[in-house]
């Protein structure tokens, strides 16, 4: 799938629309998402385009495939996630219902989170 440069989430890379900032270095951004599903509910995001893992982890250099899940990790230390516990996910595809064509890795977490999948 070829990279649509103008996704909501490439936006707001761009600074071309706001998000509320929960953290940011070289390789990803963080925040928190317009409807959260938990009391705290966060996007990671890398620095590239990238539209799934898939596409990222084939061609993204390396330096910027660790850069990014070191991010989520930190992300989830500094909302203090990793005693109480958290998820995370990322939708890839129809199938999935990934409604950005950007790669995102959501961070749940503030409560009990049930079962993995709802049938
Ligand atoms: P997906 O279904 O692609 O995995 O998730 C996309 C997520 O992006 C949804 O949870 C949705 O609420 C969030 N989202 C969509 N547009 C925006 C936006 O403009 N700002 C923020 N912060 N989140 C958004």
């Amino acid at each position: 799938m070829t990279y649509d440069k103008t996704n909501i989430f490439a936006k707001i890379l761009r600074g071309e629309i706001p998000c509320n900032k929960v953290y940011e270095d070289d390789h990803a951004l963080a925040f928190h998402d317009i409807n959260p599903q938990a009391p705290i509910h966060v996007l990671v995001i890398p620095k590239g385009d990238y539209v799934s893992m898939a596409d990222f982890t084939a061609h993204a250099p390396d330096s910027l495939v660790t850069g990014f899940f070191r991010a989520v990790g930190e992300v989830a230390r500094s909302l203090e996630l990793e005693q109480p516990g958290y998820r995370i996910l990322a939708n890839a595809g129809r199938d999935a219902h990934q409604e950005v064509p950007h790669l995102h890795i959501h961070i749940f977490g503030g409560k009990k989170l049930g079962p993995m999948l709802t049938r």
